[in-house]
Order: structure tokens, then C-alpha cells, then sequence
């Protein structure tokens, strides 16, 4: 790589041509960027939408490398290889169901990077003969700020969902009081040393304050939010890492954290839109603290349940099915067998839908990639908001693992922990299959009614092996 940079400077005279390669590549690699944010928005142009992110990705790091005065490349090497190392296993071989702790873990040390950048960045100034402007100091504490708290709070978010810290939030008296006063303290140093760059002894309390807020933030928010805490905790990373770019002088790195932070807020804000809660709900809120609900209190009402030859002939019968997946569809990795059974309707003439809740199973889109990854067509996927008025013409209504997005507690009980939450209208179907292995309550901990109308049918077992069963039953009565 130097054998080829100073040839490059050699035809060149100056730095001129690696400058010219790079402002070039900048520029197709923010295009992309926008590109691919664009793309990734629909199921059928995702896959493009990923292709136009990585090549834009690697422009953006061929540009950085040839552009700047690097004096040795083994460090990066050596970077490079050890998170490779580190990454590739984690996307090969880490279950979907992983996914939000991967990303967690994935802003972590994207954050810890900026924070670092930063650190180094301050301690480079000769801070008595040639201070920073406070502009740039400005944004480096911003850097900073955000890049420490995002990574102790995504190492937070990630125990928590690795289960290897206590997923319920812990409170204690005052928090919400303390915890302000912490931020309250970061921002204030951050403002002193705006001001006054050369008062180095406030840069560590401001690192400190920083992370002791990361580790704050998180602990009082139960891990059944951390999917939405986890985008909001994306957004962060991203806008710290759009100060590094004010601070670098990189407009490259402006751009990609600013679409990375605008794209990790609006996911937040649709999550919890989907969820019918505010923000401070999610994050002051503590929710899964105390989860009880009137549906819980009350006598249990019996439930029917059927076998899988019994639900292939209710199946077979119908006209029109609507599929609910969820949650329990991605635990058992059904997906395929899904697939499986789809093509058996499909084949006698069933009209057969997927109804997608935005915020089913444990990540955004979550069902969406599951399904595609089966490749169910993409046009049998219908959002919420579209499908909802289809229910009472539907025959049959299968629930594959959903719990939660298909609770009409969420309707009309005002005492339950999810009223207000938008649900899939499954009680509006003609005859409701549900599938779980028990009679256990989903994410929010609470029962529901659904499973004990009278038009309801459970299928016991694993969703894999009973959507299994109920497939082989109808291609044996479809003559295969
Ligand atoms: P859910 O309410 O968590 O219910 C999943 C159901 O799947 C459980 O009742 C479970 O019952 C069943 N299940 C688990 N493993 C199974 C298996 N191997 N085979 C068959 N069934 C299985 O799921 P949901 O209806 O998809 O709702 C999602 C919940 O997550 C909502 O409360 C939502 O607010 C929350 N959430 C989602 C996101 C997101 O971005 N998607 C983010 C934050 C929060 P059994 O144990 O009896 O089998």
C-alpha cells in the first residue's frame, strides 16, 4: 500500500491525485448511503439496498486510507484482522433472534471508537500555544459525550438481552432526580471546557460523567424495551460519530452519522408509536417492572385445543387464511415449514395473507426478513393498517407465536400494560388457530383473551414441528 501511495505521489508531484481519488469516492459513498437507506425501506429492493451500503462503505474506507497522512499501516491492519475476527463469526454464526444484543454490541464499540477518536484527538493539541476554536472543542465534547454514554449504555442494553444482567429495570428512590443531575454535570463540564480548552483536568470527570450516565440510562428500563432503547442508543452513536466528522474535518463522516442518527431516531419513534408509548414512557417509564394486569387477576377461562390433523382439514376448508406471525414463529425458526404449509394452501386454491404488526417478534422488520428468507412472496405480506379490515371476511385466522399484537386487551382494558397498543384484529376472523407450547403470557407478561373465545382453536407444541405436521397432513390430502 505505501509502494503504491508513493507512486501515486510520485505521478502526481503532490497529494493531488489521492485527494481527487478521494473527494470522488466521498461523494459515490454518501450517494449510497442515501441510496441504500432508501432501498432498505422496502422488502423487494433490501437486498439492493445492503449491496449499495457495503460499497459505499468500502469506498469511504479506501478514500480515508489514501487521503490522509498515514505514516504506518500495521495498526490499521492489525485492526482490521482482530474485528474482522471478531465480526464475522457473529454474523455467520449468531441466531436472528440475537440480533438486537449483536447490534447492541455493534454500537458499543462503534461509540467507544468516537469517544476514543476524541480523547486522542483533544490530548494531540498542544492545548497553552495552539488551543482548539471552540467550535471544534464543541463538537469534540459532544463527541465524547455521546461516544461514552452510548457505549457503557449498549454494553448495558446488551447484557440485559443476553440475559446476563437482570432484564427487569432497577429503581431505586430519586433516580430519574439523579440521573439528570449526572447529564446535567456532563453538559456542564462540556460547556467549561468549550470555553476554557486549556482546564485538561475536566476532561476525565467529563469522560467519567459520561459513562457513569450510560450505565445509569439503562438500568431502569426493563429488557423488554431495549429493542427501542437499542435504536435510540443507534441514533446517538450516530450523531456522535457526525461530531468526529466537524472535529476531523471529515464531511464523509458528517453525512453518515447524520443519516445514521436521523435513521435511528425515526425507528425509535416508529417503535414506539407501534407500541402506542411515549418516549419518556420508554425511558423513565420502567416498564416490566411491576407486571400485572386485570386480565392476569381474573378466573381462567377454559381453551379449546386441537390436533394438527384437525387444524389441516379446518385449513384446507377455507377460502381466505390470514397468518399472524410472531415472536414464538422466530424462536422456533418456522419459517421454512411456514413456507411449506403455504405452498399446500396455495396449491388447493387458498387465499393465503400475512398480516405483519410493525413491532411482532423482537426487531423492526423481524417478521418481514424471516418470511423473505423463506421466500414468501413479498406481496403476500400485508401491513397492519391495510389488512386490519380484512379479518371478518377471513376464514381462518393462524396465529404462528404471536401474543402480544393480537391481545384485545390492547383495546379495551384499560388496566392492561398494553391498552392503546394497535393490534392485528385475529378475534375478528371467522375461527382462530393459534400455535404455542403453553398457555404462557408473551413479552408484556399478561394473558390473553383471545386464546379463550369460543371460536378459538389452540395448537399446542413447537411452531416448527406442529406447522410441520399440519402441512405433511394437507399434501397427504392433496395426493403427494
Ligand atoms: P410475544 O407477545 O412475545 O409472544 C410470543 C409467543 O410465542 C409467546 O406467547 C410464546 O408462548 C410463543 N412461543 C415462544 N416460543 C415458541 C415456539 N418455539 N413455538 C411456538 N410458540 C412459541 O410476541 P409478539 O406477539 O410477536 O409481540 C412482540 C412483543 O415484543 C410486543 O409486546 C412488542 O411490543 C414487543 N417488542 C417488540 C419490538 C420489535 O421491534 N419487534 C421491540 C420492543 C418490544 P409459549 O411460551 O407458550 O410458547
Amino acid at each position: 500500500m505505501n509502494a503504491i501511495l508513493a507512486a501515486v505521489e510520485q505521478t502526481s508531484g503532490e497529494h493531488g491525485m489521492a485527494t481527487a481519488f478521494a473527494t470522488a469516492s466521498y461523494v459515490i459513498a454518501a450517494a449510497l448511503f442515501v441510496l441504500s437507506l432508501k432501498w432498505l425501506s422496502a422488502p423487494s429492493t433490501a437486498r439492493r439496498g445492503n449491496l449499495a451500503g457495503e460499497i459505499g462503505m468500502t469506498l469511504a474506507i479506501l478514500g480515508a486510507l489514501v487521503q490522509h497522512d498515514i505514516i504506518s499501516y500495521r495498526w490499521i491492519i492489525t485492526g482490521f484482522v482482530v474485528g474482522a475476527a471478531a465480526g464475522a463469526p457473529m454474523a455467520i454464526w449468531m441466531r436472528m433472534t440475537a440480533v438486537p444484543q449483536r447490534t447492541a454490541l455493534s454500537h458499543a464499540f462503534g461509540a467507544l471508537a468516537a469517544a476514543l477518536v476524541g480523547t486522542a484527538h483533544y490530548y494531540l493539541y498542544d492545548l497553552h500555544n495552539a488551543p482548539p476554536t471552540s467550535v471544534v472543542m464543541g463538537f469534540l465534547c459532544l463527541e465524547v459525550l455521546l461516544g461514552g454514554l452510548t457505549f457503557t449504555g449498549s454494553l448495558m442494553a446488551f447484557g440485559k438481552l443476553q440475559e446476563i444482567l437482570p432484564t427487569r429495570p432497577i429503581v431505586f428512590k430519586n433516580q430519574n432526580v439523579f440521573n439528570l443531575s449526572i447529564l446535567g454535570a456532563a453538559i456542564i463540564s462540556a460547556v467549561l471546557l468549550t470555553i476554557h480548552p486549556q482546564w485538561s483536568w475536566l476532561f476525565p470527570i467529563l469522560l467519567v460523567l459520561a459513562v457513569t450516565f450510560g450505565v445509569l440510562l439503562i438500568i431502569p428500563i426493563g429488557g423488554a424495551d431495549m429493542p427501542t432503547v437499542i435504536a435510540l442508543l443507534n441514533s446517538y452513536a450516530g450523531l456522535s460519530a457526525s461530531m468526529m466528522g466537524f472535529v476531523l474535518n471529515s464531511k464523509l463522516l458528517i453525512i453518515a452519522g447524520a443519516l445514521d442518527g436521523a435513521s435511528g431516531f425515526i425507528l425509535s419513534v416508529i417503535m414506539c408509536r407501534a407500541m402506542n408509548r411515549s418516549f419518556t414512557n420508554v425511558l423513565f417509564g420502567a416498564f416490566g417492572q411491576v407486571q400485572t394486569s386485570a386480565a392476569g387477576a381474573g378466573e381462567k377461562k377454559a381453551v379449546k385445543s386441537a390436533q394438527a390433523d384437525e387444524v389441516a382439514q379446518i385449513l384446507g376448508a377455507a377460502q381466505n387464511v390470514i397468518v399472524i406471525p410472531g415472536y414464538g414463529m422466530a424462536v422456533a425458526q418456522a419459517q421454512h415449514k411456514v413456507r411449506e404449509l403455504y405452498d399446500q394452501l396455495t396449491k388447493r386454491g387458498v387465499n393465503v395473507k400475512f398480516a405483519i404488526h410493525p413491532v411482532a417478534g423482537r426487531m423492526p422488520g423481524h417478521m418481514n426478513v424471516l418470511l423473505a428468507e423463506a421466500e414468501i412472496p413479498y406481496d403476500r405480506l400485508v401491513e397492519m393498517d391495510d389488512i386490519n379490515g380484512e379479518f371478518p371476511q377471513c376464514d381462518v385466522a393462524l396465529v404462528i407465536g404471536a401474543n402480544d399484537v393480537v391481545n384485545p386487551a390492547a383495546r379495551h382494558d384499560k388496566s392492561s400494560p398494553i391498552y392503546g397498543m394497535p393490534i392485528l384484529n385475529a378475534d375478528k376472523a371467522k375461527t382462530v388457530v393459534a400455535i404455542k407450547r403453553s398457555m404462557n403470557p408473551g413479552f408484556a407478561g399478561i394473558d390473553n383473551e383471545l386464546y379463550t373465545l369460543d371460536r378459538t382453536l389452540m395448537l399446542f407444541g413447537d411452531a416448527k414441528a406442529v406447522i410441520s405436521a399440519t402441512a405433511r397432513e394437507l399434501a397427504g390430502s392433496n395426493g403427494h
